[in-house]
């Protein structure tokens, strides 16, 4: 059964198709900058190399029309016509209280998904696009929505409820809901299948450490707390964003410097994190290349300051999850940092062994570019693993479990 996976954000679709009955990755791209000049479509079918193609899409509609007559051209398609595509999944960022599982697309859901738009305005209404240009386009072909927040609706009220007036919550639901369930998910499955237990057995703090980045805390096999809350800026400090603050510092800053609600919102999501305090770039890597001694020559002490803020923070939510669980058996790396920056996992790691984690250095060293494995040292209590993170892949598999059961 073929599916296609779509993940639509504001400005970008990206796509891929899989064969699900030999789980194999078939196609993937992006469209970028979509209702935006420029648009353009990246695109690579299996192994063969990428290709660009200049194209006009003034909205999500047009953009995915690119993509399905990419993927039925007779040079870089990977079906003859569009009646091979069985089943579409799709990334939906917000499902609120009302999705604790992957679902099947029905006008109820629409509705449900529609009414979540006010706690992910930026987030929900291309994942909304996404879906109702399938529709026109595909009228048959069942839908799926898979969610970021699905995972952590198995949190506990003492995790999820903020310390405000609890009318907040029974009249307006806001509560922490957590995001990249479906890579939690993913690698800590995947961490059991490593280490060979059961995964309703084991205690797993996972670590996604992307441009967007967060910690989860999963006791046998259930999400019990999470680091992002109501919406993806809370916790760890990030590319752009500022992770945990003072409160009472938005209340300052916008008053001191006169700001709009709209310009304290950019400041936080899209000025602060890595990038605020680096003042040079929000991308690790270009931090990471001179760390610690040619960043200091290079006159940029900021760079390595931020580095080791944003290891710090990941540390401090390591040392709460090992206390929420009472210990844990596996501390999991993924994501674009956390999947290939042995020096951040070096400063998270370091000194942890009261906590029983304890890197091998030349393991660490080694394990990067979509490699996973076991990187401790033998006699570590904690077995620290990276395992490269499958976001597409959970999709599709949701979405064949439940097409499949239709
Ligand atoms: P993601 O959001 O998962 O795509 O991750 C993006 C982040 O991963 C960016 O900050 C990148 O700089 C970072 N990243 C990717 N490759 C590396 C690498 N080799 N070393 C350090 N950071 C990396």
């Amino acid at each position: 059964m073929k599916i296609l996976v779509l993940n639509c954000g504001s400005s970008s679709i990206k796509y891929q198709v899989f064969d699900m009955d030999y789980e194999a990755l078939l196609a993937k791209g992006l469209v970028e900058r979509v209702g935006i000049n420029g648009t353009f479509i990246k695109h690579q079918r299996g192994d063969q190399p990428k290709i660009t193609r200049d194209i006009e899409a003034k909205d999500h509609k047009e953009g995915i029309q690119h993509v399905l007559e990419i993927l039925t051209d007779a040079d870089q398609g990977v079906f003859k016509n569009l009646d091979e595509i069985k089943a579409v999944g799709h990334r939906v960022v917000h499902g609120g209280e009302k999705f604790a599982d992957s679902v099947l697309i029905t006008h109820e859901v629409l509705e449900a998904v529609r009414e979540c738009v006010k706690f992910a305005p930026l987030h929900n209404p291309p994942n909304l696009k996404g879906i109702e240009a399938i529709a026109a386009i595909l009228p048959n072909v069942p839908q799926v929505a898979v969610f970021d927040t699905s995972f952590h609706q198995t949190m506990p009220p003492v995790a999820y409820i903020y310390g405000l007036p609890y009318k907040y919550y029974e009249q307006d639901r806001i509560r922490r809901y957590g995001f990249h369930g479906t890579s939690h998910r993913f690698v800590s499955h995947r961490a059991a299948q490593l280490l060979q237990k059961p995964y309703e057995k084991l205690k797993i703090i996972t670590c996604h450490l992307g441009n967007g980045a967060s910690v989860a805390a999963i006791k046998h096999g259930k999400s019990v707390d999470t680091s992002m809350g109501h919406t993806p800026l809370e916790g760890l400090v990030m590319g752009t964003r500022c992770g945990d603050i003072d409160p009472a510092l938005v209340l300052h800053i916008m008053k001191k410097e006169n700001l709009t609600i709209d310009e304290m919102d950019t400041l936080l999501n899209k000025k602060a994190g890595i990038l605020g305090i680096s003042q040079w770039s929000s991308d690790q890597r270009d931090l990471e290349d001179g760390y610690p001694e040619q960043n200091l020559k290079n006159n940029k002490p900021l760079a390595n300051l931020a580095l080791e803020i944003f290891a710090y923070r990941v540390r401090k939510y390591i040392g709460a999850y090992m206390a929420v669980l009472n210990g844990c058996d596996a501390l999991v790396f993924t994501a674009g940092v956390g999947e290939n920056s042995p020096i951040i996992r070096d400063l998270v790691c370091r000194d942890m062994d009261f906590l029983g984690v304890k890197l091998d250095p030349e393991k660490n060293k080694k394990t990067w570019r979509g490699a996973e494995g076991d990187i401790s040292t033998a006699d570590a209590r904690v077995r620290t693993l990276v395992v490269p993170t499958n976001e597409e892949l959970v999709i599709a598999e949701d979405t064949y479990a439940i097409v499949r059961k239709k």
